[in-house]
């Protein structure tokens, strides 16, 4: 569904991607781990088109080159973003919020469907469909954020670091959901820090390391890896 080849992105003379490769199936939950730095946030903006790749990278969707189109086309091909930080509108209500993430084309006739699915999914997001998001807690503002990118219909949701910043009950709830995605045979690829977690809802990781891809395995032995226990499970087994 996603291929990347040789996907490499400079910022000025910075190299922060070199050479990356990989590969997201139909209906796969894929989880990228690395430390600060490791370039994962740059991964899930080239994709989505925000910040350019270099020359001789190749992106495609559905068997479509992607890397040449700008944000929204990538959106109308069917791939949504959950930015580090959310990016919610906090000055509008969460009706409002859920409402433009319908605005592509492909999202627009099946709006009605999709917030019916979001609240299903959240609930408290719709007993609270009136409220300024600026004064929700962090995690609904996340389901807001996700909320929003399953409006325009995605076939593939990608999250940059969705559990940054809440607290471990919350974290629960919110890899609960997106599991509950995952059943409704969305393809997921999620950048985190949380290790158990992500692996425990995904088919397969990569390491990403200062810019480069170092191991890539089913999600399950990952788990009893020694680089990830190392750098990532305090060091045991
Ligand atoms: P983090 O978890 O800290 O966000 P990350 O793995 O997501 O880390 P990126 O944010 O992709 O990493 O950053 C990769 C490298 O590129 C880092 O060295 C970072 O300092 C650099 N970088 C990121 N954005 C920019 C930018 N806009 N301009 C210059 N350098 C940048």
């Amino acid at each position: 569904m996603l291929e990347i080849s040789h996907l490499s992105l400079h910022y000025g003379r910075h190299l922060a991607l070199d050479d990356f490769s990989l590969s997201v199936g139909k209906g796969e939950t894929v989880v990228i781990l690395g430390a600060n730095g490791a370039g994962k946030s740059s991964l899930l903006k080239a994709i989505a088109g925000v910040t350019p790749a270099d020359k001789g990278t190749s992106i495609s969707f559905n068997g479509r080159p992607i890397h040449s189109l700008p944000p929204h086309q990538i959106v109308e091909a069917g791939i949504a973003l959950v930015p580090e930080g959310r990016g919610v509108f906090g000055d509008l209500t969460v009706d409002e919020n859920l409402a433009l993430g319908a605005f592509a084309k492909r999202a627009r006739a099946h709006a009605n469907d999709s917030r019916t699915f979001v609240y299903e999914l959240f609930p408290k997001l719709e007993e609270r469909r009136r409220q300024y998001v600026n004064t929700m807690s962090g995690g609904e503002q996340q389901m807001v954020a996700i909320g929003r990118a399953l409006m325009s219909k995605p076939d593939l949701l990608m999250l940059d670091e969705p559990s940054l910043g809440l607290a471990p009950v919350v974290v629960g709830d919110l890899f609960r959901s997106l599991g509950q995605i995952r059943q409704r045979g969305l393809a997921l690829l999620i950048v985190e820090q949380n290790v158990k977690m992500s692996l425990s809802i995904a088919d397969r990781g990569y390491l990403a390391e200062a810019g480069r891809i170092t191991g890539e395995d089913a999600a399950t032995s990952l788990l009893s890896t020694p680089a990830v226990q190392r750098a990532f499970l305090g060091g045991a087994a």
